[in-house]
């Protein structure tokens, strides 16, 4: 068998009226110490996701985010514990990434950001061809979320420093499907270009 190689992560020049950047999942659950399934590496992805939304606010590109929200008796508690739960600090999104005013938050029940929500609405709605995926983690939400988009001839660009994992596996096997399955592009915050 093959080994896979991560592509090279490459400069993209993206343009503000077709380009939007979504958020995925940066919640404290998931990206404080003190969240309920917290992905160690996450927040050194803080900085570099926050200096590309500055990138894509500054351009006027839009900015999305999305936020995983159960309630109470979620089924999917039963996979991995109660998380996300509706309402409560867990499910908030990081005080460094807080949404700015008319910034668009979709909450979410499954890990495809799509699945049971207006986000394909708010795409379409705004012309958007090209999607950058930020976020974690990075083989579960950010995939499916990605892939989603993807599946709807969205392309995608996943800027590798801006996703975490809980390994050094999972990270590798979400930009293999990113790239191999859904042909995207991997990029990084740095050589990230829109006007
Ligand atoms: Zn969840």
């Amino acid at each position: 068998m093959a080994e896979f190689v991560v592509p090279e992560a490459v400069p993209v020049r993206l343009s503000r009226a077709d380009t939007a950047v979504v958020v995925v999942d940066m919640q404290n659950d998931f990206c404080h110490p003190k969240g309920s399934l917290f992905v160690p590496t996450s927040p050194e992805t803080i900085p570099r996701i926050r200096s590309l939304l500055d990138k894509f606010r500054r351009s006027g590109a839009r900015v999305f985010y999305t936020q995983d929200w159960h309630g109470k008796d979620d089924p999917e508690f039963s996979i991995w514990g109660v998380h996300a739960l509706e309402g409560t600090w867990g499910a908030e999104i990081v005080d460094e990434l807080k949404p700015f005013p008319g910034e668009v938050v979709v909450k979410k029940l499954r890990y495809d950001g799509f699945y049971g929500t207006a986000f394909d609405h708010y795409l379409s709605m705004h012309g958007v061809k090209n999607l950058v995926v930020v976020g974690t983690v990075a083989n579960i939400c950010v995939l499916h979320t990605a892939g989603s988009a993807a599946l709807r001839w969205i392309k995608i660009f996943v800027p590798v420093d801006c996703v975490s994992a809980l390994t050094e596996f999972d990270l590798k096997a979400a930009f293999r499907q990113i790239t191999f399955l859904y042909r995207g592009t991997l990029t990084r915050s740095d050589l990230v270009e829109i006007a």
